[in-house]
């Protein structure tokens, strides 16, 4: 497609990032038959080609409006429509600045500037998330039951690997999920013990939840403080830096991007997104014949997180490793789709959030399974809060046949 950026911002290298993007375009649509949003709105600015041509107004200088930071809120950044795009235009990045830009030019309302303030301070921050969580599940019996069902109960973790081995990974703190689901640390560190690998468990918040929020600066923040934690045992040999959060892993593999033009961080940034792995790619690639998962022969539904299918481009990968391993995998309608998750959408689009979700658990509970496993925590929580089936972390299926040594 042919632009007319503002000479302002094709005077930077953002804004000339965005150009090329933005050229790559052909407007040929097919993007919006993939694209969750559209399928529920029908609105052309509701799918990827509609709000690619809302960001190149703005960019070329026309005044951004509550629509316009609406059509872009509503996206859920979840990608498929860059998996369906045959001219692989770089969506979410133009996205990602299309909403900064917009963020520049329209004041939202009260209420959801201190939503979105709660968010950014809390969620990332488990000194601050950790307290309120415990609140909530002490008071979780005398909660009504619809936001009982929303706060997840104390599980019982199993121990945390002591051996020392000579190969040795890094898996990031986090920022909710030791909280939420402490199992889901716990069985990977204890799955990578098992294969001979030394988890190493440093770092915090991926930056995910800030960078999706706008906050960028903050973003940077997060990634810089990261590299710092992990940059000594990457110079001591750590072979990866494993996520068991999609969302984060799709992070971590964007930091040499989010990071280029930090000349003190880019090349580590570069660095730290080469040996970013999800827990599948390093699993697909050991032998895996010492790990005998006691519920093996259950039958499951794999939710793919749009974060791993389409993000880090890892579709099927989890569902045939689980085949391998003697589960049984129900086919799954859609799959595609988002489940309506996707970082705090749940929070700031709870409607169109919750119309994911149901549409989701039908497709995902239409074959009857024991389980429905998923590679992701937002993912996770989100189906879990409205599921007849028991959701797990499909990591958290292989702790089972552990013992301790
Ligand atoms: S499929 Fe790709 S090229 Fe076609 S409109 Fe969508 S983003 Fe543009
Ligand atoms: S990222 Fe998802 S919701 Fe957003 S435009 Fe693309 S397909 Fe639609």
């Amino acid at each position: 497609m042919q632009t007319q950026l503002t000479s302002e911002i094709i005077d930077t290298a953002a804004g000339r990032e965005a150009d090329r993007i933005l050229r790559n375009c052909v407007h040929c649509g097919f993007c919006t038959a993939t694209c969750p949003t559209y399928q529920l709105l029908g609105d052309e600015r509701d799918g990827p080609r509609g709000r690619i041509y809302l960001i190149k107004q703005v960019l070329e200088g026309h005044p951004a409006t509550r629509h316009t930071q609406t059509h872009l809120d509503r996206c859920l950044t979840c990608r498929s429509c860059e998996t369906t795009c045959p001219s692989g235009v770089d969506y979410v990045h133009l996205l990602d600045y299309g909403r900064y830009k917009v963020e520049q030019q329209v004041r939202r309302p009260w209420l959801q500037r201190w939503q979105r303030t709660l968010l950014r301070n809390f969620l990332p921050e488990p000194t601050r998330f950790k307290p309120l969580l415990r609140l909530g599940q002490w008071l979780r019996p005398v909660l009504p039951a619809k936001i009982k069902k929303q706060v997840p109960v104390v599980v019982r973790v199993l121990p945390w690997p002591e051996r020392e081995h000579a190969r040795q990974m890094i898996l990031p703190g986090g920022c909710v999920q030791p909280s939420l689901a402490p199992e889901i640390d716990t069985a990977t560190a204890r799955v990578l013990d098992q294969l001979g690998i030394q988890p190493i468990q440093t770092g915090g918040c991926c930056g995910a939840v800030s960078h999706h929020l706008s906050a960028t600066e903050r973003a940077r923040d997060y990634a810089r403080l990261n590299i710092d934690a992990w940059w000594p045992y990457i110079e001591a040999g750590a072979e990866a830096i494993v996520s068991n959060a999609s969302g984060c892993g799709v992070m971590l593999k964007d930091y040499a991007h989010l990071l280029h033009d930090d000349p003190a961080y880019a090349t580590k940034a570069e660095r730290v997104a080469h040996l970013s792995r999800d827990i599948i790619e390093v699993l697909e690639a050991e032998d895996l014949s010492n790990l005998n998962p006691a519920t093996a022969g259950s039958r499951i539904s794999f939710h793919a997180p749009c974060t791993l299918q389409h993000g880090q481009g890892l579709a099927g990968r989890v569902e045939a490793l689980l085949r391998r391993t003697g589960f049984e995998l129900l086919p799954v309608q859609n799959a595609h789709l988002c489940c309506g998750s996707a970082g705090t959408y749940s929070i700031t689009q709870p409607k169109l959030s919750q119309q994911l979700r149901d549409n989701k658990l039908t497709a995902l509970q239409q074959g009857s399974p024991d389980i429905i496993a998923t590679a992701n925590i937002g993912c996770l929580l989100h189906l879990a809060s409205a599921s007849d089936v028991n959701v797990k972390h499909w990591i958290t299926l292989f702790d089972s046949g552990i013992t301790d040594n």
